[in-house]
């Protein structure tokens, strides 16, 4: 969202590296399966008067009065409008920080907290305004998504059923990894919109989902929770469509007229381990059922989401793991490892959204919980089990 640094004696704002004197954020957050990125626009708007109109010079007293109720305030000022606090993080400050959120909240302004050298600096802000959304563009876009999964099926598939199954295969896919985040947003309080699905051509039909996620996560546990519930659902549903799609594919007598495909490093390594031991009956050639290149998707799709750069959602989380300064290098050998594998779009997409600093939560000062680093670490599992090494060939 901004830096916040020393100069000559003062805090200096920094918002998307450049200087203003404007503290108050718009931001719109876009979350986007194909491309995996939540893009963030943000800028400066309204003058230090307007900030100061909004946040309400009066109401300094006031907001003073809920900050010291919940932070050990060593000094409270206001800069450029907005009332700021150096204060001593405790503990409790992760439960602080919520609670004055909730405080906040009625007078529609938000907080930020934020290390700044030696001191942690909390500063209250106006509360952007949020767009309201419109169900019925979810709800046409999902019917026109499928009507195009459909068709794509139809192509590959030699009969109504089998395509649907494979629409049926891609859209639980897709819908479940945009679900996990959205119903994670919702217990953190994050305002999101229900999934927009993207109608596609063949052989998919789709270009993914997107949520729109609308304000900014409160900790770097939810900023945490967000990101990792996606793919992880989307993963689980990945798998067992493949199995699904693995146990009815047909089994057919060698013939040598039918070109067999080996399994290569188009593959993913947990999608050769299925088709190792499914189906049961192995004698002959086996012919990949359309459910099974759907789970085949759904892996790759996992997998490029979980990239750790910028804001894929890979990005999120190695924000809220690692911090802001290590993020950016991981940032970069994630785009290194997308471009050496023959990822290229992915890797022109992850630089340009690498590009701008991530926001990182509200509070960034808080530390994420123990369990949630070491979830991370079955993120990293899932990421090589997807991965596939030849994207230049697909
Ligand atoms: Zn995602």
């Amino acid at each position: 969202m901004y830096q916040i640094k020393h100069y000559n004696g003062v805090i200096k704002l920094l918002l998307l590296k450049t200087e203003t004197k404007n503290p108050k954020i718009h931001n719109s957050l876009i979350h986007l399966i194909t491309f995996n990125t939540w893009s963030v626009i943000m800028c400066a708007e309204s003058s230090d008067d307007n900030v100061a109109e909004k946040v309400g010079l009066n109401r300094f007293e006031e907001i003073q009065v809920m900050v010291d109720s919940e932070f050990n305030v060593e000094e409270g000022f206001v800069y450029h409008g907005a009332p700021t606090f150096y204060i001593k993080h405790q503990a409790d400050s992760k439960q602080a920080f919520l609670r004055l959120m909730n405080q906040l909240e009625p007078l529609e302004l938000v907080p930020t907290m934020q290390q700044s050298e030696q001191k942690v600096v909390l500063q209250i802000l106006p509360k952007p305004p949020t767009k309201p959304s419109n169900p019925l563009i979810n709800i046409a876009l999902f019917f026109a998504t499928l009507a195009t999964v459909f068709y794509s099926g139809y192509m590959i598939s030699e009969t109504l059923t089998d395509a649907l199954l494979f629409t049926v295969a891609i859209i639980a896919i897709l819908g479940t990894h945009e679900m996990g985040h959205k119903l994670l947003a919702d217990k953190h309080e994050v305002d999101a919109t229900y999934p927009y699905f993207i109608p596609g051509t063949p052989p998919i039909g789709t270009f993914g989902a997107l949520i729109q996620q609308k304000e900014i996560p409160p900790n770097k546990d939810a900023l945490f929770d967000i990101g990792f519930t996606g793919p992880v659902t989307g993963f689980v549903i990945a798998v067992i469509v493949t199995i699904i799609g693995a146990q009815i594919s047909q089994v057919v007598p060698y013939d040598p007229t039918i070109p067999v495909e080996s399994i290569n490093d188009v593959y993913p390594l947990i999608y050769r381990w299925i088709f190792q031991v499914i189906p049961l009956n192995r004698e002959g050639i086996i012919l990949a059922h359309p459910v099974a290149y759907a789970g085949w998707v759904g892996m790759i799709v996992t997998m490029l989401n979980l990239v750790p750069s910028g804001m894929f959602d890979g990005g999120h989380v190695a924000r809220s793991v690692i911090g802001a300064k290590a993020h950016k290098i991981v940032s970069y050998i994630g785009i290194a490892l997308l471009a050496l594998t023959g990822w290229w779009p992915m890797a022109i997409l992850a630089l340009f959204f690498s590009a701008a600093k991530h926001p990182g939560p509200l509070d960034d000062v808080s530390e994420l919980t123990t369990s949630r680093k070491i979830g991370a670490m079955l993120l990293v599992v899932i990421f090589v089990v997807s991965f596939v090494p030849t994207g230049i060939s697909i």
